[in-house]
């Protein structure tokens, strides 16, 4: 009765059984493939799993949770609807009115963050005016200033 055996890849030395209990040949101590497939495979895992910013979310599910976070954001907030007050065409502006309780916390939450983000809007708008107008100043500068030089 003959046991198959399983040979080194790399020196082709027949293992036996205590051989292939270890991590390398014995011989020539390349690792046993099925070691390096398994360690490839923790390597993966390990990579996966890695919080290198250690905010507690493995960096590989961190896109995952940012778009779930997003998406509660768009629920919670309304940004595309108004969940909490069905389309009135008499109230098309849900006028605060009606709604009771959270609901019109959570709207003026909304509406603080609405407006928060349009004067950031603004603020970035107004700084881009401004560089605008600079360089066109300096342009303009330096325009008059080469034609004084050439002239
Ligand atoms: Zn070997």
């Amino acid at each position: 009765m003959t046991v198959p055996t399983v040979s080194c890849t790399n020196c082709g030395k027949n293992f036996t059984t205590d051989d292939l209990r270890g991590t390398n040949c014995r011989y020539c101590g390349t690792l046993f493939a099925h070691h390096a497939r398994a360690a490839q495979q923790v390597a993966v895992v390990n990579q996966m799993l890695a919080d290198r910013n250690g905010n507690g979310i493995p960096d590989a599910f961190e896109g995952i949770v940012a778009n779930a976070q997003a998406n509660a954001m768009n629920q919670a907030f309304g940004m595309n609807a108004n969940p909490y007050t069905p389309y009135n065409p008499y109230n098309p502006h849900g006028q605060p009115g009606p709604m009771m309780g959270p609901a019109i916390q959570i709207h003026n939450a909304h509406m603080q963050q609405v407006a928060h983000a349009t004067r950031t809007a603004n603020k970035t708008v107004t700084i881009a005016i401004v560089a605008a107008v600079l360089v066109i100043m300096l342009s303009f500068g330096i325009g008059i200033a080469s034609m004084l030089l050439v002239g």
